[in-house]
């Protein structure tokens, strides 16, 4: 066994953590607070290969490892969690549907510019009434002449209000279920296809999150994405590396309130003390590194199962429930050590805390992952989110 990193990966981690020191962390604040997306963010990210991490060179990509994503989105959402979520939602969802049910030529005309950072991709399958239950899909698509067109609304989407390319789940058989389910490609400007209301969130403000809306969208026959009721079904293994990513991304918020509470444990002075010197604390910052450390293993190792081809299903879904819970757990601690000043904007555990929560709700809830980890483990049938 081997939990060291290579010097290549090593390298990588330094190059994020630069970027992220440099070009996320002087604007993270004003970025949360006005609720905006820097678009432009996307654009360098791309020069530096992280925006199709995964894919090979002939689709654009940099050819790298689920492990190399997971350190990717650690490193991002330490400094910023919102650029970090719209990267997840772009790269493991929008782009790894294209990858893992496109054509050749489907993966040619929209995964390369989305890997180049060119294009910024969305994926949408969540509706206001089929959010666990994905499988209550609304959304139609009806194939007319050499056409689908679609109609219904998607609800909650990254990236939603700003990407050029939708991957989006419809119902193209309703008497089949889950297997009536198709994915279909939709590009920005489509007439029938807008984007509706951008929501006023908690968290992960620098990243848009936005309803789509489809009335009567005519597109191509040629944007079916993959076959014909695999929709679903492709959408159960792009969560498979999704859920890695977005645990990845849970981490990264724990490690920043990490070192976030060393620095100010050793610097805050109370009863002519560093609190660091108070056992409590201590205590606190033991425990806190501990959930750290723990929900990075389990993350490693699914992405580890995952690079080596083997079945990560269930561990992929550990690792998010793990370092998901985790964080906001550790966000609270961290907060507290921080007393008063962990409460206000001037300090920035107050947003790792509020960031932190979605990591319990994005890509299956805790209760889902629950579900998912225990069916795997007693070998039930059925599709679970
Ligand atoms: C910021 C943000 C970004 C998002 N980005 C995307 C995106 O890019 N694309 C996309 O498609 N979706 C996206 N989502 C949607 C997200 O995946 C859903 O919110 C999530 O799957 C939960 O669905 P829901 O909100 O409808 O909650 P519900 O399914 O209504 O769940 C409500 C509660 O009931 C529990 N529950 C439901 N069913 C069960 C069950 N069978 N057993 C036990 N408990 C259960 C849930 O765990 C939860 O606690 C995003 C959401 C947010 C908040």
């Amino acid at each position: 066994m081997d939990f060291g990193l290579s010097q290549e990966q090593q390298l990588l981690k330094t190059t994020v953590r630069d970027f992220a020191e440099q070009e996320l962390a002087p604007h993270a604040r004003e970025w949360d607070e006005k609720q905006e997306f820097p678009r432009e963010v996307f654009t360098k990210l791309g020069e530096l290969g992280l925006m199709g991490v995964c894919w090979p060179a002939q689709y654009g990509g940099s050819e790298m490892s689920t492990l190399d994503y997971a350190l990717v989105m650690e490193e991002l959402a330490r400094v910023d969690a919102g650029v970090a979520l719209s990267l997840a939602a772009h790269h493991s969802l929008c782009s790894g549907h294209i990858f893992l049910a496109g054509s050749e030529e489907q993966k040619l005309k929209y995964l390369v510019p989305l890997a180049k950072g060119e294009k910024v991709g969305c994926w949408g399958l969540t509706e206001s009434s089929a959010g666990s239950d994905a499988g209550g899909t609304k959304t139609t698509a009806v194939k007319k002449g050499g056409e689908w067109v679609l109609n219904g609304s998607k609800t909650f989407i990254t990236n939603g209000g700003i990407a050029d390319v939708a991957v989006i789940m419809a119902v193209t058989d309703a008497s089949k279920g889950k297997k009536g389910i198709s994915a279909f490609v939709v590009e920005r400007g489509t007439p029938g296809f807008r984007a509706g209301k951008k929501e006023d969130k908690l968290g992960v403000r620098s990243s848009d999150t936005s309803e789509l809306v489809f009335e009567d969208c005519r597109i191509p026959g040629d944007n079916l994405l993959g076959q014909q009721g695999m929709g679903f079904v492709d959408t159960l293994r792009i969560l498979d590396r999704g859920r890695i990513g977005i645990a990845a991304w849970s981490l990264g918020i724990a490690q920043a309130c990490l070192e976030a509470s060393l620095r100010y444990a050793k610097g805050r002075e109370q009863f002519g003390h560093p609190i660091a010197d108070f056992q409590a604390v201590q205590f606190k910052i033991a425990e806190i590194a501990t959930q750290v450390e723990a929900s990075r293993l389990l993350i490693w190792r699914a992405a580890f199962l995952r690079d080596s081809g083997q079945e990560h299903t269930v561990e992929s879904s550990m690792a998010k429930l793990f370092a998901g819970e985790a964080a906001v757990q550790i966000a609270l601690e961290a907060l507290q050590i921080h007393g008063g000043y962990g409460y206000i904007k001037e300090y920035p555990v107050e947003r790792y805390l509020r960031d932190s929560k979605l990591g319990t709700i994005g890509e299956g809830t805790s209760e889902v992952q629950k579900l998912v980890i225990a069916r795997g483990l007693l070998g039930l049938k059925g599709m679970v989110r």
